[in-house]
């Protein structure tokens, strides 16, 4: 079945192919390591992971390569201010490595707690510097760098196409700050350590000392990981203005061809209707979500549920809703019934729904529509749910309702009440179950427990 996809680039949903028959090559920018990410970032993540889902739903094998930013991203997005991983260490009294190593720990264990297939390979900007180097030098032998002195600028003015992906206006928003710099919009390839300071992660280059900007790590990373052109580029909204249009600039300048046929953005996530930011206040951590006592699988369901270029507007109430639905579904999996088989006509749906551009809102109609339906055995509606949990990724295949073993007695003797016809004594018990923060239903394979 043919996968239409929304491509950034050229503003229009596009049938998707990929280049090398049955092989998706997949570039996805990944964290700063040098503090949690939030989850406006994590829903990009998952985003990303329903769409590399939905391309192996379909029979294609993805290789998916993530950058880790561990050098080089600074505080301003006008090439000044401080590294923020260096930052990050001075504050907290450790070195830049461990910082890194941290928050790259802790980001791999959030993309685990939202069941989150793991890219085949991280790429760490650090382990990259020769091929950064190369790609700047490149670029200077084709006239599309200029020096200036804190380090080597990207001219694009010498790049016709420059902002081709649209946004490029928040450009001129930028800091005027430009110490030597042409225009707003060039940016640094290369920037020198100052002088007197002693930076923990610096390198010699053909220009001097430093280390390098932070966008020349995509495009050397994905040509070196994927070669180019690759299949898609994904990211978030926020990247399409600043950072993709340069990776866009230095890939084709450098190399005289595209860098990616698909250029695929997930959209920001607001909190009560408001921007996400750590500099507001209301950054919210997984970890925080989870204090709250949410399953994390929870949040990703609000995630998955919407549709990837609509805002999402994160609340309590919005989290509350999803954590039900969540449980809904996994009620379904309280009992367990053998040798079902995947519904065709809803699988034909549920494809036909994720593969027009991942309309996802869609696809949980089909799968709630398969749920309620009184037409189907609970054998078949849990073997088609596992098969689209391939997407879905709500891990039901090893959820099963935890029950203590003082509700497990109290059904136990209902069970014996009932068999008994003694129904008073059954529905006494059903509301101690009732009480105990269980309901309890009778279905043809025996009782099922849900939790309320
Ligand atoms: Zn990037």
């Amino acid at each position: 079945m043919m996968i239409k996809l929304y491509n950034t680039l050229t503003k229009k949903k596009q049938p998707f192919k990929p280049l090398k028959d049955k092989v998706v090559g997949l570039y996805a920018c990944g964290p700063t390591v040098y503090r949690a990410a939030h989850i406006g970032n994590l829903s990009i993540y998952i985003f990303e992971d329903i769409l590399r889902r939905t391309l192996e739903f379909n029979g294609y094998k993805v290789n998916h390569i993530m950058n880790i930013t561990d050098v080089g991203h600074l505080t301003s997005d006008a090439d000044t201010g401080q590294d923020k991983v260096e930052q990050a260490a001075k504050e907290a009294g450790k070195t830049a490595s461990e910082i890194t190593q941290h928050f790259a720990d802790l980001f791999v264990k959030d993309l685990k707690r939202l069941n989150i297939e793991l890219p085949q390979k991280f790429a760490w900007a650090s382990k990259y510097i020769k091929e950064q180097i190369e790609l700047i030098k490149r670029l200077e032998k084709k006239g599309y760098t200029y020096k200036t002195n804190d380090g080597i600028y990207f001219d694009t003015d010498k790049f016709k196409e420059y902002g081709v992906l649209g946004g490029a206006g928040a450009g001129k928003a930028r800091v005027k700050h430009s110490r030597g710099k042409k225009r707003e919009t060039d940016f640094a390839l290369w920037k020198f350590s100052r002088v007197g300071e002693k930076r923990q992660q610096e390198w010699p280059s053909p220009w001097g000392v430093g280390y390098p900007g932070w966008h020349v790590e995509c495009s050397a990373i994905s040509a070196a990981e994927l070669g180019q052109p690759f299949d898609i580029h994904a990211g978030g909204e926020d990247h399409i203005a600043i950072h993709h249009n340069n990776e866009i600039a230095q890939s084709q300048a450098a190399y005289g061809k595209p860098l990616a046929k698909f250029w695929i953005h997930g959209a920001f996530t607001l909190v009560n209707r408001a921007k996400m930011a750590k500099s507001r206040g209301n950054a919210i951590v997984l970890d925080d979500i989870i204090a709250e006592g949410f399953d994390p699988l929870a949040f990703r369901y609000l995630v998955v549920a919407s549709h990837y270029r609509r805002k999402l507007n994160f609340s309590a109430a919005a989290m509350k809703n999803a954590s039900r639905s969540l449980e809904k579904l996994r009620s379904v999996f309280s009992v367990r019934a053998k040798g079902g088989r995947v519904c065709q006509k809803y699988k034909r749906s549920f494809l036909a729904a994720i593969n027009n551009d991942l309309n996802m809102s869609k696809a949980f109609e089909v799968v709630w529509s398969l749920v309620r339906t009184p037409a189907k055995t609970l054998a078949d509606k849990q073997a088609t749910l596992l098969d689209f949990d391939q997407v879905l990724g709500l891990d039901l295949k090893n959820y099963s309702v935890v029950i203590p073993a003082e509700v497990k007695k109290l059904v136990a003797k209902r069970e014996i009440a009932r068999k008994k016809k003694d129904f008073r004594l059954a529905d006494k018990l059903r509301r101690d179950i009732l009480n105990k923060g269980f309901a309890v239903e009778d279905t043809a394979e025996g009782s099922k427990i849900t939790k309320k």
